[in-house]
């Protein structure tokens, strides 16, 4: 850990920036009175707008932001995924943990857009160009399915891609999200399509399809203007003291994992919508739609109501509006209709207890609990109003009866009370139920279809407050969270965890076996409660060996932490396996360990991976011992480098302009180092000469953008934006007898098995005839690339460019990137036999 200290200190910098955000795990917000006059004014628009398209921040969210706020309809985001398979600029966290946090930020979005959220099962596996390629990995006809529910259950009007079905998106799950959009505005109407899930939702057909389209595309390729809708997304909305972009700025900002934050655009700005399928709109994207309450039969008297309440809603006194609401509520119970009146029950609630500015809250005594566990819950409740209300009862989740007061609540009294509840021993711990399962690459396996297209979890515990004006009860319920008074940031609150009993964690997240000597593998056990008492063991496959078989453990209390150690044996050859470490508890085998993750912008995640690791005994052969490492924008590579037995420091800033590097065997820079390590500029001639006096230089992947010097290298090298992203597709040998590719380590087709992800990216296109190329290969149907591997003697040295995606492979414990890897730094002029 010590070797990520560079990285580490770039995300000091990023979180201290972050502090005056705090929307994370909030209790329930009461609408001011602006907020309340646009919530009166959308309860009587009856519409529905679904946005479709790949990725966390695809969206569109100054769209969301006027179709919510501005047409006041109902607005959804639907994502084919959950953004795991991109880079995260936050912190360490990649793959099912950054998709975690990608869930949370767009939840985090939604919440200043005021749209939905909603997801397919599909996984993000990084870049490719081809939605063929997606569709293989994702399966199409589930995650095609996975949008028909979607649409069934929102039952949007009107659908709006960002992205066309013709390419242009760039990533191929762009153009899939597209293809996928219109597949599923075909299907989701027809009874014959996807029908065993007709016994939860009806069939929908949406009026319309429409691309949200780019101005730059509309001029190319989209100039048909009777097929062109304009909206202006830069109009404002004095209510909100904001205008769409302005929300959408804040919006989209959030997305820091990805560093999105933008500016506010202000003063007009046009999108374009064009016309794909359906009904054609007449000027407006919902011309010919009935938006109003006309579409639920007999709601006359509802009408009625509404258009009274919005003509006296006085916002000096809001509770003035409270007898009429009340009347609605009850109104609306009486209206036969499955769709819009529970939707607009939700929204009247909300409303009538911002009226009355009641503010409820029901407080844990700690933020997690395991199964059988008994929770402390404080409740409470204010009315701020004179409107005459009372409490008739307090209900929790597992309070077997609800807490009886019929307690009158007067103008700003804060009434408390407290339960306890016992949880049950089967209660499930809070993992994200799309990764209860393991899955494959490129789709959740999610059991109950019930939760496909949810964004996360429900809340384990909840609190209902029923309360009453003497003739009408309504309920207003909070889930239970856990809060604490920060002494710098204030109220803070996190969500309540269900954890397992213990949770056991491995130290590293790949072990590595250079040779056939045994090496400790240490893990944490956590106890999630009192007393916690059993067996912990390694299940190992045949062929390894663990030592001891198993350990009795006893941890006293909740919290404690103790590690125990495993000696393990590899067997003689080169073998792959995952283990697993078990704790056995009463008689119950638990294998979770336990991660939390904590950003100011989200509220706190906790998530229980499985208990496993991976043990990789390589077979490998190393000549070097120190290496420098010059971290770029962060990747693991020194630490696997280190478990294979090398020296490593990670060169800082100082060591670039006063140490003597010729101490190194070799020298590598991290990934995006030449994007991201300003210093490299000025230590460029001292790297060279690093090289020129018998050093060997690794440059990883760079990118076009912010380069801070243009040579890279002894000699021209032009960097682009090739890139092979399909991870299985052939390497072939340049020159088969290149040293690179024979010492010390002999290279074979063999070696680019098992690739994650893909295989490298910012290829070369251009370089001076003084370097060599080793390796080509190309994506489906393109022209072979050479530039993902050039290397050049200099002076004594060697100095080489790799765009091939070592800092993915090498984490991911593929062999042949090991050995590869390895010759790269190995490489000397002159090499022994
Ligand atoms: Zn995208």
């Amino acid at each position: 850990m010590m070797l990520r200290s560079h990285s580490k200190g770039v995300l000091i910098l990023i979180l201290t920036t972050l502090m005056s955000i705090n929307v994370a795990a909030q209790s329930e917000k009461i609408l001011d009175a602006a907020e309340l006059e646009l919530a009166i004014k959308k309860l009587s628009v009856l519409g529905s707008v679904l946005y479709i398209a790949a990725h966390p921040d695809d969206e569109n969210t100054a769209a969301l932001a006027y179709f919510e706020s501005g047409r006041m309809l109902r607005t959804g985001y639907c994502a084919m995924n959950r953004g795991s398979g991109g880079q995260n600029l936050l912190g360490d966290e990649q793959a099912d943990l950054l998709g975690i946090i990608r869930t949370q930020e767009l939840l985090a979005a939604r919440r200043i857009d005021g749209a939905e959220q909603f997801f397919t099962r599909a996984i993000d596996f990084g870049y490719t160009k081809s939605p063929d390629e997606t569709f293989k990995i994702w399966g199409k006809q589930e995650i095609l399915s996975d949008v028909v529910w979607t649409i069934r259950k929102f039952r949007p009007d009107v659908i709006i891609t960002r992205f066309p079905d013709t390419g242009e998106g760039g990533h191929g799950h762009h153009t899939a999200s597209a293809i996928l959009a219109e597949e599923a505005f075909k299907l989701a109407g027809d009874p014959n399509s996807f029908p065993e899930q007709l016994q939860y939702v009806k069939p929908w057909e949406p009026k319309r399809l429409y691309v949200n389209v780019w101005p730059s595309l509309v001029k190319e390729k989209y100039n048909n203007p009777d097929n062109l809708i304009q909206i202006d997304l830069g109009a404002y909305n004095p209510l909100l003291g904001k205008s769409y972009t302005e929300i959408a700025a804040e919006s989209r900002s959030m997305h820091k994992s990805q560093g999105f934050g933008i500016s506010a655009i202000r003063g007009s700005s046009v999108n374009y919508f064009y016309y794909i399928e359906g009904e054609k709109a007449k000027n407006d994207l919902f011309s010919g739609i009935d938006l109003t309450w006309n579409r639920v039969k007999g709601s006359g008297e509802v009408q009625n109501l509404i258009s009274e309440i919005q003509k006296e809603f006085n916002p000096e006194n809001p509770s003035a509006s409270l007898p009429k609401l009340l009347k609605l509520y009850s109104e609306l119970n009486k209206l036969d209709d499955n769709y819009w009146v529970p939707l607009k029950t939700k929204e009247i609630l909300k409303i009538i207890q911002s009226a009355a500015g009641i503010w409820i809250e029901a407080f844990a005594n700690d933020y997690s609990f395991s199964p059988g566990d008994s929770v402390k819950i404080s409740t409470g409740i204010v009315n701020r109003s004179d409107f005459p209300l009372s409490l008739k009862k307090i209900s929790t989740s597992y309070l077997s009866n609800p807490i009886v007061l019929n307690k009158s609540l007067t103008n700003n009294n804060f009434f408390k009370t407290d339960a306890e509840i016992v949880l049950p021993k089967n209660i499930p711990i809070t993992q994200p139920f799309w990764l209860v399962n393991s899955h494959g690459e490129g789709r959740y396996d999610v059991n109950d279809r019930q939760l496909i297209g949810r964004p996360e979890n429900d809340p384990p515990l909840t609190a209902e407050y029923t309360l009453t004006d003497g003739k009408t009860d309504f309920n207003l319920s909070v889930p239970v969270l856990y809060h604490w008074t920060d002494p710098v940031r204030g109220e803070e609150y996190r969500p309540i965890e269900i954890t397992p009993p213990v949770a056991i964690n491995f130290t590293d997240k790949l072990y590595l076996f250079p040779d056939n000597k045994s090496r400790t593998i240490s893990v944490n056990l956590i106890s999630n409660k009192n007393g916690a008492n059993g067996k912990l063991s390694l299940q190992i496959p045949d062929g390894w060996k663990t030592e001891p078989q198993e350990y009795q453990y006893l941890l006293n209390k909740k919290g404690d932490e103790k590690s125990f150690t495993f000696v393990v044996t590899p067997p003689d050859s080169q073998s792959e396996v995952i283990i697993k470490a078990v704790a056995t508890e009463e008689g119950k085998e638990i294998s979770r360990g336990m991660i939390t993750i904590d950003y100011p912008h989200i509220p706190i995640q906790t998530v229980f991976p499985p208990a496993e690791v991976k043990l990789i005994r390589l077979n490998i052969k190393k000549t070097i011992s120190s290496l420098g490492y010059i971290m770029g924008s962060g990747d693991e590579i020194p630490e696997f480098l280190q478990q294979l037995g090398y020296r490593i420091h990670l060169i800082s800033d100082e060591d670039l302009d006063t140490a003597n590097l010729n101490k190194y065997d070799a020298i590598i820079t991290g990934v995006r180092a030449y994007n991201t390590r300003e210093r490299l500029a000025a230590a460029q001639p001292k790297l060279m000469k690093y090289v020129q006096d018998g050093g060997t230089l690794v440059v990883q992947y760079i990118t076009l953008a912010d380069l801070v010097t243009e040579n890279i290298g002894p000699y021209p090298i032009t960097i682009s934006h090739d890139r092979i992203t399909v991870e299985d597709t052939p390497i072939k040998f340049v020159n088969p007898s290149d040293p690179l590719l024979h010492y010390p380590n002999n290279i074979t087709e063999n070696d680019f098995k098992d690739w994650v992800q893909e295989r490298g990216l910012y290829f070369a296109d251009k370089w001076d005839p003084k370097y060599k190329t080793v390796l080509s290969g190309n994506d489906p149907g393109e022209n072979s690339l050479e530039g993902g591997l050039l290397y050049t003697n200099y002076g004594k040295g060697i100095f080489i460019y790799t765009g091939y995606s070592w800092f993915r492979q090498i984490p991911a414990g593929v062999p042949g990137a090991f050995r590869i890897f390895v010759n790269l730094i190995s490489a000397r002029q002159n090499e022994p036999d």
